[in-house]
């Protein structure tokens, strides 16, 4: 395999202004990352510089992978995604040699966020013979997560886990994944919040959204994006039939509650 299919790099048009709810986390994410990139003056007064590391957890579809998207859109930067998996599977001593090319690119392109979900299927092997290939390749990612704290990159690492249980203890040590953060499902008034974004711009009739946030307990953002989706297809049966704009009204979602339920349950 070839670097190209190791990571998706573009540059996100998302910000946080796209992200419904999560205030404390994006505080947390701004003053640590985004202030000191923006005002780095300031933040040299505290030892401060840009750049680091945060590893977000929690429960799948409640907003880590936008989240980061939106991070590198705040500050302009390039994002690259990395694919862990395809990673794993390569022989042992690539892997490593890859993942450095892959922070060698993101310094030539910084600003970047580097991006890395499933955080925990490195390391996670039971087979011996792969347990050392894992071990390696935690070892060479320790290396450039000290390598960034050295040298104010600009570089930031946001790395993503729903089993934060299962992560190598070496990558939970002071210093490397610095600060974690919990991205829980939405309460009722982001759950309003993300509605809200999901169906702005498109037409509407009267719907509560109200009510509808009260009756999506434990929804994820996911799911929420999904039901509005749900609820378009059948504003679109309508104006299939009849040749007109029809706007998604509040039986839309009503009935798109039906077939959906939380798939935070599982976690
Ligand atoms: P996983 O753990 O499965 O990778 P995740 O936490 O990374 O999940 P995302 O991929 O970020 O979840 O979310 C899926 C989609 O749900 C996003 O593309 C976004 O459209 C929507 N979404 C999730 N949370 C939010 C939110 N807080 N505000 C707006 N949209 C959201």
């Amino acid at each position: 395999k070839d670097d190209q299919s190791l990571v998706e790099s573009d540059k996100p048009k998302e910000t946080f202004a796209d992200v419904g709810g999560l205030e404390d986390v994006k505080k947390k994410i701004r003053m640590n990352f985004i202030m000191p990139l923006k005002q780095p003056e300031l933040f040299a007064a505290y030892g401060k510089e840009a750049g680091g590391s945060l590893l977000l957890f929690g429960p799948p579809g409640c907003g880590k992978t936008f989240l980061a998207r939106a991070v590198a859109g705040e500050i302009d930067a390039n994002f690259m995604h990395i694919e862990l998996q395809a990673i794993l599977s390569m022989y042992a001593g690539q892997t490593e040699h890859n993942l450095h090319d892959i922070f060698e690119k993101a310094r030539l392109n910084k600003p970047c966020v580097i991006f890395i979900d499933e955080l925990d299927a490195m390391g996670g092997s039971r087979h011996q013979m792969r347990q050392h290939h894992d071990r390696m390749l935690v070892n060479q990612l320790l290396l450039e997560l000290d390598g960034l704290q050295a040298q104010n990159d600009n570089v930031f690492v946001i790395g993503a886990t729903n089993t934060p249980w299962y992560l190598d203890s070496a990558l939970r040590r002071p210093g490397r994944f610095n600060h974690l953060v919990f991205v829980p499902p939405p309460e009722e008034t982001e759950r309003e919040t993300i509605l809200q974004l999901k169906l702005a711009g498109k037409p509407m009739g009267s719907i509560d959204l109200k009510k509808i946030a009260a009756d999506t307990r434990l929804f994820s953002g996911a799911d929420l994006e999904q039901l509005v989706q749900d609820a378009v297809e059948s504003a679109l049966e309508r104006m299939f039939e009849s040749g007109e704009i029809e706007p998604i009204t509040q039986n839309d979602m009503k009935n798109a509650l039906k077939s959906r339920k939380a798939t935070t349950l599982e976690w």
